[in-house]
């Protein structure tokens, strides 16, 4: 009988598809088709590089097998297998090594974590469509949501799907493909954005949804998306990732941190809550950006009742004012946050820059401590219930 071996794989269900990983495999052990990101067993050299870049968590898998899954069966998966019962090494993860352990730890301190849907939240359709077959949808609106002057060009993009089903959940990404192909001449991969828009449509009970999508100098598919025109069509993955999601409890407690288009699926959450009678878990919302004319959805945000959200808007270049960034504030509402921590009806939402998750985790840190909890355990028990949740880019 072969030696049991570890393998490395990713959670097709919970992978939103950026392909970070694969960019930054150094052995190129990661690879996809039209549908699924997967490992080499036989070039995994177990560097754990692709850990802490992955924003959902779903590269944190590992089976202890008697002969690895080869590059076709974990093609062919919609969801991963259970560990299966493997002589002495039953158990599966209990059964890595101490040095394995080790570099795991290491590699989680920038990570998010591996992530868990909230318990109340809906099941969400994940990967209907891909590469190889993906949807199509029609351009309904293209609205400019910055200033001019603010230097920022933020689009909020209306797309519609017809006849063909694209059920989302609040919080999933989908993959735009920019047409055209790359300097090898191979079709560009998809680009994902977060839906801004609940789940019943960005109208109600239509079968559309939007996007807030940031202008980059130089972006391929970010200027593709931001000089659509009504009328055009554009190619579709998704939807992705099954843990991003809102909780379906009424009473559920939400605070959400973002900055820039980070705010996109805290729009959603809040059209949602605001769409569904009956919800009594309070919302608050950290929201980071540079002034107020480049913040997206300044105007709309500002009108949302204080007792549905409760809002920090927060500018880290007034003219007249001393930078503050998401962090700075949550250390000026330390009683605040502190109730929130205490509570098991909260739900923590982190979503933007990536460099803001660290400033982010120490003000939690700090306003953990100061009431007596250890933050690392207490953001543990909160990821372990589903309670806790990070996408940065
Ligand atoms: P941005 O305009 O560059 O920045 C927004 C604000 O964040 C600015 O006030 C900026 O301040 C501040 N900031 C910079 N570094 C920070 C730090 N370490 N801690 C706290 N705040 C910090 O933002 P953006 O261009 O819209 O970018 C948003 C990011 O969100 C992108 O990386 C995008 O990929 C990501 N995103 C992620 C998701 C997702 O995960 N699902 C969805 C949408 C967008 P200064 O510039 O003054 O330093």
């Amino acid at each position: 009988m072969n030696k049991p071996l570890k393998q490395h794989l990713i959670d097709p269900e919970i992978c939103i598809r950026c392909y970070t990983c694969e960019m930054t495999c150094p052995v190129e052990a990661i690879t996809h088709d039209d549908s699924n990101v997967v490992v080499d067993a036989e070039k995994c050299d177990f560097c754990m590089d692709c850990i802490p870049v992955c924003p959902t968590g779903s590269i944190d898998e590992w089976r202890v097998v008697e002969t690895p899954y080869s590059l076709d069966d974990q093609f062919g998966w919609d969801e991963l297998p259970e560990q299966q019962e493997i002589g002495e090494a039953a158990g599966g993860v209990e059964a890595l090594d101490a040095a394995m352990e080790a570099l795991l730890a290491e590699a989680h301190k920038g990570a998010g974590g591996k992530s868990k849907a909230p318990k109340s939240a809906s099941k969400a359709s994940v990967n209907l469509y891909n590469l190889g077959k993906p949807a199509t949808a029609k351009v309904t609106g293209n609205f400019r949501l910055t200033a001019d002057e603010s230097g920022a060009d933020v689009r909020h993009i209306i797309l519609d799907f017809g006849a063909q089903p694209f059920p989302v959940l609040e919080g999933q990404s989908i993959g735009i493909i920019p047409p055209g192909t790359d300097a090898d001449g191979k079709a560009h991969l998809p680009r994902l954005y977060s839906v801004s828009s609940p789940r019943d449509g960005e109208r109600p009970n239509y079968n559309n949804l939007s996007l807030t999508v940031k202008r980059e100098e130089k972006g391929l598919c970010s200027n593709y998306v931001c000089d659509l025109k009504i009328g055009d069509e554009v190619k579709i993955t998704g939807p992705f990732g099954a843990t991003f999601l809102m909780p379906e409890d009424p009473a559920a407690r939400l605070l959400m941190v973002c900055t820039g288009t980070g705010s996109a699926p805290f729009r959603a959450f809040t059209m949602r809550r605001q769409r569904s009678a009956g919800a009594t878990g309070d919302m608050t919302m950290f929201f980071g950006a540079r002034t107020p004319d480049s913040l997206p959805y300044f105007g709309p945000l500002k009108k949302v009742p204080e007792r549905l959200l409760k809002k920090h808007l927060v500018f880290s270049r007034l003219a007249d004012q001393p930078k503050e960034y998401v962090q700075d504030r949550m250390m000026n509402e330390q009683e605040a946050l502190a109730d929130l921590l205490a509570d098991p009806n909260t739900h923590i939402y982190i979503c933007g820059l990536r460099g803001m998750e660290q400033g982010v985790e120490e003000a939690f840190r700090s306003i953990s401590e100061s009431t007596g909890l250890s933050w690392d355990a207490t953001r543990d028990a909160m990821r372990d219930e589903g309670r806790y949740h990070v996408e940065t880019y």
